[in-house]
C-alpha cells in the first residue's frame, strides 16, 4: 500500500535544526496493522502525519498505490489523501459547533455521493461505533470514549483503505480504550490497514508488526507470529 524510502524530515525554526525522520525505510502492505512506538519526541507524529500527507518530507522518496507521490502538489495530495484516509487523534479533534451526525458527515462532503446517500451512510456508521443515540448531541456533551468513537465513525464513513490512530486511546481511561482498540480490531479484520502511534505494550499487541523509533529511525521491527 506505501512506501517509504530513505525519507526525512528537518524541521527549521529560528536557528535550530532539528531532525524529526532520518533516513526512514518502511513498507506497509494493504489490511497490515501497524503499531509505532518510541519515547516522546522521537518523531512518531511526523512519521504518521507524513504517511498521511499532512506533512510532507524534507528527503526520500513516499510511494502510495505504486505511485510516486512525493512531488505531488497539495491539491493532488488532498484528493488522495481525502479519498484512502481516516485520521485518529488523541484529542479526538471533533468540530465543537457541530453536533455528532454532521461531524461524520462532513467527511462525505469531498466524496461525490447524493445527500440521500450520505445520510444513511451517517447512520449505518454510528450504530456500527454505537453512538446512534447521540447523533444530535454536541461533541460537549459527550464522554471522551464516545467522541472517540464519533472520531472512529468520521474516519471510516467514506471506505477509507487506511486509518492513521494518533495515541487513540491516550486521553481515555482503560474500559473506553480497550473498546476503542477492538473497534480497531473489527475494522481491520474487514481489511481496513491501521497504522497506529501508542505508548501502551498492550494496546501494540493488536498489532501484528511494531516499529520502533528512536531518534527519527526505525530500531527494531517486531512481528507476531502468524
Ligand atoms: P513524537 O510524536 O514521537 O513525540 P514528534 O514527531 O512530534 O515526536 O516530534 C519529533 C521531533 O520533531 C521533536 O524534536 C519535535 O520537537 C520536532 N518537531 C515536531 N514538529 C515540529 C514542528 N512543526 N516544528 C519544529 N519542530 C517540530
Ligand atoms: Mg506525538
Amino acid at each position: 500500500m506505501l512506501k517509504l524510502h530513505n525519507l526525512s524530515r528537518v524541521f527549521q525554526t529560528d536557528n535550530v535544526e532539528t531532525t524529526a525522520l532520518n533516513n526512514i525505510n518502511i513498507e506497509i502492505e494493504k489490511g497490515e496493522f501497524v503499531a509505532i512506538m518510541g519515547p516522546s519526541g522521537c518523531g512518531k507524529s511526523t512519521l504518521l502525519n507524513t504517511i498521511g500527507m499532512l506533512d510532507s518530507p524534507s528527503g526520500g522518496q513516499y510511494f502510495f498505490d505504486d505511485e510516486e507521490i512525493s512531488t505531488y502538489s497539495e491539491a493532488q495530495l488532498s484528493v488522495i489523501r481525502k479519498k484512502n484516509i481516516g485520521f485518529i487523534f488523541q484529542n479526538f479533534n471533533l468540530i465543537d459547533e457541530l453536533t455528532v451526525e454532521e461531524n461524520i458527515e462532513l467527511a462525505l462532503l469531498y466524496h461525490n455521493i447524493p445527500a440521500a446517500e450520505r445520510k444513511e451512510r451517517v447512520l449505518n456508521v454510528m450504530d456500527k461505533v454505537g453512538i446512534a443515540h447521540r447523533a444530535k448531541h454536541m461533541p460537549s456533551q459527550l464522554s471522551g470514549g464516545q467522541q472517540q468513537r464519533v472520531a472512529v465513525a468520521r474516519a471510516v464513513v467514506g471506505d477509507q483503505a487506511m486509518i492513521l490512530a494518533d495515541e487513540p486511546t491516550g486521553n481515555l481511561d482503560s474500559a473506553n480504550g480497550q473498546e476503542v482498540m477492538e473497534m480497531l480490531q473489527a475494522l481491520n479484520d474487514e481489511g481496513t490497514t491501521i497504522v497506529m502511534v501508542t505508548h501502551s505494550p498492550s494496546h501494540a499487541d493488536y498489532a501484528r508488526r511494531t516499529i520502533n523509533l528512536f531518534d527519527g529511525k526505525v530500531v527494531t521491527e517486531n512481528v507476531k507470529a502468524a
